[in-house]
């Protein structure tokens, strides 16, 4: 079996992987990165977020001094607690706050050109294919090192002794498995899209991160809150940039019905819903707006929506907001003349705010396992936009940092066979010599449509028990009718795997909080209720399984409930 030995492994490629390469790399460590798929080529398997080709723009918030052009760092901080409706790590919001100007300049210095001062934004081109190139700069710099790159490298699992991260193992798209003996692991392995039907993800993202660290002894954090947001699903995919609309939105369904109106709460109209859609698109669902998203998810749920899932929207005559022309652009190449023609929309998946549990430095509670990026869980029920970004730039900076000098005083010992197998070895023996029936890429399509179905915008007792059901039902075919019919598909099992373990976390989150906050709305429980659950929720795992821990947010630092939020949430 091919062995590599270094002392920060990386695993994953977008833009926490790149800033905590490079960092731990400055910091005199030897650095090594394992990437699922290719690296840094836009738009494929192993892109990862940062370089997903969906969006007309992309922002960094910034943060400066008052009184200058950037958002004040005391309200940028506070505001940040507040969209996370109490459940945001405020001290980890601080950091974020107190460092993101230093992010940004050094991608500067790194070569970035960012459009705005203000928002640090990075408008796509048609060169760029839509993506950011963070990763492309980023990239550049890294060739420079001495890091080694293993692509088509899917890490399956951490190896931990006693308490301590030692390397990890993975298997290649060719079927290969291999080891890494590392003084110190960072998980840059982005969020988990690839759960559910329609998700602003590339194939690739399906939670590994989370699942790999629960199952080395890691905590999760806040994994029942996603963001959500709109995108056409037909004839392309891209994000639909909905504000400075006329409102109320122009939306149909397939029989031409509005149908808006039959979602809302009493007292809650359709311009109501349109404004605050209008105002904060697509990042936070934290007032009445996620009824807006209730009521296109709903209509195509019940079968009222278009061949492709989707629901009516006119733009016709909208005075449409920033960086319009690239979405125009792209629409009118596959066909779509937005004066004439009807968008088809739907609720797709945006980010995971929750994530691994860290510390200041990034670090799990395993030592030596770091994470970052959308692997690490720091944001709350809602987040401001912006943020993920930044915040990949920030904690992947640390999170090198530290885990160089982690990797310093690693212990030095082989790996007993026993270790490997209990890693590795023993799982892939088992699916290479499985018999059944059912290849693990096979059962993909029916869990994200099941996911999409039942736990991504609208959830109730029912809706997740039904999803527990689909989960467990994959989990029997996995283990009792699995056919690896070529290697490729052993990558594949190992990703199902983790979907089914990252959906069971997300789903006994969401079980557990019975109320609504944020982006987790429980149409049995919709108000939120701050006597029971002004909460966090982590979670960890034994042998027994799951375990879920609630802890109460304090209150003395960061959250105040003012109501309002001072600064634009999009982006
Ligand atoms: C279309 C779109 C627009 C967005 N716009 C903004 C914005 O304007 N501002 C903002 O702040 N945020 C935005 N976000 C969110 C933000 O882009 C992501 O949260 C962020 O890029 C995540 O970076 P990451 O490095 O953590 O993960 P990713 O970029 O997703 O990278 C994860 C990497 O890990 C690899 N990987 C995964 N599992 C494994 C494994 N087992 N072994 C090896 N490699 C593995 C993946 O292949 C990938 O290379 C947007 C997201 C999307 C999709």
């Amino acid at each position: 079996m091919k062995t590599y030995e270094t002392d920060v492994l990386v695993i994953g490629g977008g833009g926490a992987a790149t800033a905590s390469t490079i960092a731990a790399h400055d910091a005199g460590a030897r650095t090594m990165m394992a990437v699922k798929g290719r690296f840094g080529v836009p738009g494929v398997r192993g892109a990862g977020a940062t370089s997903n080709p969906k969006a007309d723009f992309w922002t960094i918030r910034t943060v400066g001094p008052k009184g200058g052009w950037f958002n004040p760092p005391d309200e940028t901080w506070q505001d940040m607690c507040q969209i996370g409706l109490g459940t945001a790590d405020a001290g980890l919001c601080r950091i974020f706050v107190d460092e993101v100007s230093d992010a940004i300049k050094r991608l500067r210095s790194m070569g970035m050109r960012f459009q705005s001062k203000m928002l640090a934004t990075m408008p796509a081109t048609k060169e760029s294919k839509g993506t950011n190139n963070i990763v492309q700069i980023q990239k550049a710099v890294i060739e420079g090192t001495k890091t080694e790159v293993i692509e088509y490298a899917n890490v399956t699992d951490i190896l931990v002794d006693d308490g301590r991260c030692m390397g990890a193992v993975g298997v290649t798209d060719f079927g290969e498995p291999f080891v890494v003996r590392a003084g110190a692991v960072v998980l840059a392995t982005g969020g988990v899209g690839q759960l559910f039907q329609y998700s602003f993800n590339p194939p690739g993202n399906t939670g590994d991160g989370y699942a790999m660290a629960l199952r080395a002894g890691a905590e999760l954090f806040n994994m029942e809150f996603m963001q959500q947001g709109i995108a056409t699903t037909w004839p392309t995919q891209a994000m639909v940039m909905l504000y400075e609309m006329p409102e109320p939105y122009k939306m149909f369904n397939r029989q031409g019905k509005d149908f808006v109106k039959d979602y809302l709460p009493e007292g809650v109209s359709v311009v109501e819903v349109s404004n605050l859609k209008a105002w904060h698109w697509p990042v936070s669902c934290r007032d009445a707006s996620i009824h807006l998203d209730r009521a296109i998810h709903g209509e195509a749920v019940a079968g009222r929506g278009t061949d492709n899932d989707a629901i009516f929207l006119d733009l016709s005559g909208a005075r449409r907001g920033f960086q319009p022309e690239v979405f125009e652009e792209y629409m009118t190449s596959v066909g779509i003349d937005l004066g004439r023609d009807l968008l088809q929309i739907q609720v797709h998946h945006h980010t995971s705010n929750g994530g691994v549990r860290i510390d200041h430095d990034a670090q799990s509670r395993v030592v030596g396992l770091f994470a970052c990026g959308e692997s690490a869980g720091w944001q709350g029920a809602d987040r401001l936009g912006g943020t993920m970004l930044g915040g990949s730039q920030v904690f992947g900076w640390r999170a090198g940092t530290k885990a160089a000098a982690v990797a310093k005083d690693r212990p030095q010992r082989d790996l007993r066979p026993d270790e490997l197998d209990h890693a590795l070895l023993g799982t892939f023996r088992r699916a290479q010599e499985s018999r059944g029936t059912t290849r693990p890429g096979e059962l993909l399509k029916p869990l994200q449509r099941e996911m999409w179905k039942r736990l991504l915008v609208e959830r109730d007792a029912e809706q997740l028990a039904a999803a527990r059901a689909c989960v467990e039902q994959q989990r029997d075919r996995l283990a009792s009718d699995l056919c690896i019919a070529e290697p490729f598909d052993l990558a594949l099992f190992y990703e199902q795997r983790n979907l089914l373990d990252v959906a069971d976390a997300i789903i006994a989150a969401a079980t557990m909080r019975t109320e609504s906050r944020g982006s987790h709305y429980r149409s049995d429980y919709p108000v939120r209720d701050d006597e029971n659950w002004m909460t966090n929720l982590f979670i960890s795992r034994d042998e027994r399984g799951l375990n879920l821990r609630k802890q109460w947010v304090n209150q003395d630092v960061g959250f105040t409930d003012v109501g309002k939020i001072r600064i634009m949430p999009w982006g």
